[in-house]
């Protein structure tokens, strides 16, 4: 029987990288699946409805809350997030490695219900660098800016509930990084009691037991 996939949920300040380094990932090996999230923002120049998000009402939003159909959900800088579960869960079923690219609270209730999953935090190497990424990435205006500031801030109080820091100076480590993190998970002893226990009733039959 093949093994259920890893929930992996990837966190980080808003501008450090952690968009560029997913699509990486997920272009560069196979198995790996990434959620798409619903969210009550507007699209930024050049997203895709279904591929960056699936933008919605408000509406339509607490509908979904309402019939389950959200892993978890937050709100952002005045508007909703949220992973929705069908997805996910069929990719888990079929084996395949899930990537959440969510915010610390969604990333708390996805660690509270399954603790299992594997928590990344993806950083820049310092606030200084943070604040220019986000003046260099030119699509949101200084208030915008100041308001994510605003949010890291808070958001590296939670940092410390994560398993691994992912430090984003060069992509290309990073991906490797990343992708080496979530191997060690599948050569878990936990994630692989079937063949621990193949292993011992061998050797029992072995010594004749
Ligand atoms: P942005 O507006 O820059 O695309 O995303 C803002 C923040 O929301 C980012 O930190 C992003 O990771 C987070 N986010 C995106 N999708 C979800 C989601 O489904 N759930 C939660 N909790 N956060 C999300």
């Amino acid at each position: 029987m093949k093994h259920r996939g890893i929930l992996i949920v990837v966190s980080g300040f808003s501008g450090a990288g952690k968009g560029t380094l997913m699509k990486e990932l997920i272009s560069t090996y196979d198995n790996y699946a990434l959620s798409v999230s619903m969210t009550t923002r507007k699209p930024r120049a050049g997203e895709e409805e279904g591929k960056s998000y699936f933008f919605v009402e408000k509406e339509a939003f607490e509908q979904t809350i309402a019939e389950d159909g959200l892993i978890e959900y937050a709100c952002y800088c005045g508007n909703y997030y949220g992973t929705p579960r069908e997805y996910v869960e069929s990719c888990l079923d079929k084996g395949q490695d899930v990537i959440l690219e969510i915010e610390v609270q969604g990333a708390l209730k996805v660690k509270e219900k399954n603790p299992q999953a594997l928590l990344l935090f993806v950083t820049p190497t310092s606030a200084e660098e943070l604040k220019h990424r986000l003046i260099d990435r030119g699509t949101e205006t200084m208030d915008v800016i100041n308001d994510r500031m605003r949010r890291a801030a808070e958001e590296s109080e939670i940092m410390d509930h994560y398993q691994y820091l992912v430090i984003n100076d060069d992509l290309d480590t990073c991906v490797k990084e990343v992708h080496q993190l979530i191997q060690s998970e599948h050569l878990k002893v936990s994630e692989n009691l079937d063949l621990v226990a193949d292993i011992q009733k061998e050797l029992k039959e072995m010594k004749g037991e």
